[in-house]
């Protein structure tokens, strides 16, 4: 918990079509400077309220988080008030048990179990019997959907299907079965080195875990070593496995953010992803050339608007 605190995070989550004027604007976060123009009201507020305002949410132990709430598309809002800010800090005000599953906390361990889902352990560590009987069951599960779109489960073209699909969505669920240290491998290296690092153009794949269809996009990671560095590929690695598990972007990013703080303690990491979510662009109001954008600074990228700066321009996601 204290690493969580430590790690404030600023978040800054947009839709934005392709011509470049903000759509619907919606940042998540409250505290922590953005550069939204849909917060120049906030940011005129006296500064009074807003020291008020942060000396109550120190109070509270624990911030509300972006990731807390749904994804940006207004479809995606749950209907019950189940992923309302947590208010479990001291553990009296919980009332929900669905809200105890969802920890602000960043979650990050090393043993493969990032995420606080009850069958991540049972997977990592079944054997192949225990496989099957999965696999099994995934394949009834698939043959059920294939029969409740109006499909003939037994024709030719489907006879494969629910065994491929059901091994395609552990293929996409991989990274519940990898943790940061096995990735990482001790690849830090002591170099003195203390320059702005950066990855971009990451290539990622997730599945939205509102809908379980797939958004795809780019992410951005840079870093300011205190000392040490990390083997270059394994930003892309830390990427990987944390996208490859149900997702919601703007966890994601924060995911990444905070396992490279926890495993390198860099002096501060900068993520910053753009991406398409299929869930919005096929359903409904096809709104096909949104992207949505999320970022998390920690350490210097946070109290350092230079070199948050520098880094965004560097990354070519800064419009100044
Ligand atoms: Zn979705």
């Amino acid at each position: 918990m204290a690493e969580s605190d430590r790690h404030e995070a600023r978040d800054v989550v947009m839709a934005l079509p392709v011509n470049g004027a903000p759509a619907s604007a919606t940042p998540t976060s409250t505290n922590g400077p953005t550069s939204n123009a849909a917060n120049a009201n906030a940011n005129a507020s006296s500064n009074n309220k807003r020291r008020k305002n942060r000396a109550a949410s120190r109070r509270s132990a624990k911030r509300r988080h972006s990731m807390s709430k749904a994804a940006r598309d207004p479809r995606d809002e749950p209907e019950s008030k189940a992923t309302s800010p947590v208010r479990d800090a001291a553990g009296k005000e919980t009332t929900s048990s669905a809200v105890a599953t969802r920890s602000p906390s960043p979650c990050i361990d090393f043993d493969g179990l990032s995420r606080p889902s009850t069958g991540t352990r049972a997977r990592l560590e079944e054997n192949d019997e225990e496989r099957q009987v999965r696999l099994e069951k995934m394949r009834g599960a698939v043959r059920t959907i294939l029969e409740c779109v109006g499909e003939d489960p037994d024709r030719a073209g489907l006879l494969g299907t629910p065994d491929r699909y059901a091994k395609a969505l552990l293929d996409f669920t991989q990274g519940y079965q990898q943790n940061v240290r096995n990735v990482v491998n001790e690849a830090i290296f002591h170099e003195g080195h203390n320059e702005m690092v950066i990855v971009k153009d990451i290539e990622v794949f997730s599945l939205c875990e509102h809908h379980m269809v797939p958004f795809t996009g780019k992410m951005h990671i840079g870093y300011i070593p205190f000392h040490s560095v990390i083997g270059i590929s394994k930003l892309p690695r830390i990427a990987e496995m944390f996208s490859r598990r149900l997702q919601i972007q703007e966890r994601l990013t924060k995911d990444v953010a905070n396992a490279i703080m926890e495993i390198l303690q860099p002096q501060g990491v900068a993520v910053v992803m753009e991406s398409s979510h299929l869930c919005m662009v096929m359903r409904g109001v096809q709104k096909t050339s949104a992207t949505t954008i999320t970022s998390c600074v920690l350490g210097c990228f946070e109290s350092k608007e230079k070199t948050r700066n520098e880094f965004l321009s560097l990354v070519g996601v800064n419009r100044h």
